[in-house]
């Protein structure tokens, strides 16, 4: 059910040079509830009330998480819901509007592939969180772009998820690191990291369902590859951020 109401901030974390964590307060309502992979409208402040500014932020935090709901957001150059963002501290109360979006896992007699850059990771977090609280049986792997290590985050998180289910694993890609050290970390793009994959399990690319969350060209260019690959664009599902 979408509904309009003033949450609370009661936490803000940096996790890098420009992304933020932010978990607030979940409408009094105990019946409203989300699917992982939806997104909240925030009603960003605006000097002219006839031109409302509103910017769309998808939840991190699975329903399963009763305390909040939590975001990953990155800070771009003068945008105006990234100042707004930026200033906001604890307590302050932020108009949301909710849930809304069809992102979400659509269950199938395929596995799951979930390929993220950037904050795109933040409705992948929610997805994969929900389908192990609710004992998926699924293999679930996901591909994550970065362009540098530094800029890593939660990726202690997935770590632990990953230790405590045998059905998820998770790759970390860099595009840009010039020397990778890390055993969890492949140099790369996601594509060179679903390709290693599908090679090493000579698995045809149409035998999964594939997620993809991020910028504009990113899901362009994997839809591309997928396509390429034979995937049925019927196996495809994707959030472009923009
Ligand atoms: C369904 C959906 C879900 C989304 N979920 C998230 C999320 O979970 N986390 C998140 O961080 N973002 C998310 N976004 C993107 C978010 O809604 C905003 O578009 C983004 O934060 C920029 O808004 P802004 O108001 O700060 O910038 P704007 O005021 O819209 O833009 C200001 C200037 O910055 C430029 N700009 C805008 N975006 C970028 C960029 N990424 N890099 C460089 N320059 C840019 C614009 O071209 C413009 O010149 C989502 C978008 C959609 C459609």
């Amino acid at each position: 059910m979408l509904i309009t109401y003033p949450a609370k901030l009661i936490k803000k974390t940096q996790l890098n040079e420009h992304v933020y964590y932010l978990s607030c307060t979940l409408p009094d309502d105990e019946n409203w509830t989300y699917v992982a992979g939806q997104y909240m409208i925030f009603h960003v402040p605006s000097e002219d009330p006839m031109k409302p500014v509103r910017r769309l932020y998808s939840i991190a935090s699975a329903p399963v998480n009763k305390t909040s709901l939590d975001f990953i957001i990155e800070l771009v150059p003068n945008g105006m819901g990234s100042n707004y963002i930026e200033n906001l501290v604890y307590g302050d109360v932020v108009t949301l509007q909710g849930p809304a979006g069809l992102f979400t896992y659509k269950p199938s007699v395929r596995d799951p592939i979930f390929l993220a850059t950037g904050t795109g990771i933040a409705p992948m977090y929610s997805i994969i969180t929900d389908l192990l609280a609710t004992k998926s049986e699924k293999q679930l792997q996901l591909f994550w772009g970065m362009k540098y290590a530094k800029e890593l985050y939660l990726v202690d998180g997935f770590e632990t998820l990953a230790k405590e289910h045998d059905n998820f694993t998770f790759t970390l890609c860099l595009s840009q690191e010039e020397a990778v050290n890390d055993a969890r970390c492949i140099k790369g793009r996601i594509t060179h990291g679903l390709n290693n994959l599908l090679s090493n399990f000579h698995s045809p690319a149409s035998n999964f369902d594939y997620y993809l969350c991020g910028g504009k060209e990113m899901v362009e260019s994997v839809r591309l590859f997928l396509s390429e690959n034979n995937v049925p664009k019927e196996q495809v599902y994707f959030e472009k951020f923009t």
